[in-house]
């Protein structure tokens, strides 16, 4: 048999072996999927319980089709105050990790959860155990602490993952943190972090520039959300609607916020979604502000479900569009 012969005849035995081993390999795959697949696969995923919807967002960018995440806030409400569901309890104890902001913005709930759900992986300390606030800078770190201030918090101001910078932070630490507790995927999370990082910085220098021409200018929230997102852009937000924090606002407190308002030319209101509409209102009949939905999260106001960086877009434009009227 000549070498040429010799080739095609191997080549016919694979030809007409091919299709025999093709349907055995498929018939194991069918098998395997249908009898062990899902479990296995379901495994293979990272079961992560994230606490608050920006997180879960920045979570996902990092982390892609490897983690099964649960979030336990919903994007309309105020993450400070929610309903602690036993069906948590449950998802913590199952969790592989846990992701929180940390700086006291969940601890009204959170800590029995997690003492339930008697789960060594999420204890303090522990690899899964993710707090956000660990690399960031944080501010209104009180000099000292009184309760007739209100809910402060000792920790500083915990709403700090609307500022760009610290998504940025946030996500490296959740790289990072992710990549301990799932060494498997190191260098998956890195290159994602890195997509992701890439894209945000060069949406921040879209973002400033948008607001830059509005520099120093005031805004009116309900709740001490922003000062992050105000240092980040350059922004004021000096004038709140509720007196103190958890206390909703008197007839008294907003006559003069009407007066601080047009003395500090503050005419334009964010209003979120768990928060006081009825008083932004009452607060436009007196000084013709303009509101603005504002949110803290993806999906809390309309046309960011998609995440982080699609809030930020919205926030951003529809703040520059306020300001120019
Ligand atoms: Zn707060």
């Amino acid at each position: 048999m000549t070498r040429t012969q010799e080739t095609s005849a191997s080549w016919c035995r694979t030809a007409i072996w091919r299709p025999r081993v093709g349907k055995l390999r498929l018939a194991l795959s069918l098998c395997f999927a249908l009898f062990c697949g899902p479990e296995l696969f379901a495994a293979a995923r990272l079961n992560v319980v994230v606490t608050t919807p920006d997180l879960a967002s920045i979570a996902r960018e990092v982390g892609g089709d490897a983690l099964d995440i649960t979030t336990l806030v919903r994007p309309t409400e105020d993450a400070h105050f929610i309903d602690a569901k036993p069906s948590f309890m449950v998802k913590l104890n199952r969790a592989d990790a846990l992701i929180e902001g940390g700086a006291e913005l969940e601890s009204g709930w959170l800590g029995p959860l997690v003492q339930g759900a008697r789960n060594a992986k999420l204890a303090v300390g522990a690899p899964g155990r993710i707090a956000c606030n660990a690399t960031v800078n944080m501010l209104e770190i009180p000099a000292s602490l009184s309760r007739d201030q209100g809910d402060i918090h000792a920790s500083g101001n915990p709403h700090y993952v609307i500022a760009p910078s610290n998504a940025l932070k946030v996500a490296a630490n959740i790289a990072d943190r992710l990549s301990v507790v799932d060494p498997s995927r190191a260098d998956d999370y890195r290159q994602r972090l890195r997509i992701f990082q890439d894209r945000l910085i060069a949406k921040q220098v879209v973002w400033r520039k948008a607001l830059e021409p509005h520099r120093g200018r005031q805004i009116v929230s309900y709740h001490n959300s922003w000062p992050y997102f105000a240092a980040e852009f350059g922004l004021k937000f000096e004038l709140f609607i509720e007196p103190k924090p958890g206390i909703p606002p008197s007839p008294a407190h907003l006559a003069g916020l009407v007066t601080a308002m047009k003395e500090k030319r503050a005419l334009v209101i964010f209003v979120e979604p768990s928060l006081g509409r009825k008083a932004a209102e009452t607060l436009v009949r007196s000084t013709g502000a303009v509101l603005v939905p504002a949110s803290q999260f993806p999906g809390g106001i309309k046309g960011t479900e998609a995440g982080y960086v699609e809030l930020l877009d919205t926030l951003v434009s529809s703040l520059a569009q306020a300001f120019a009227q």
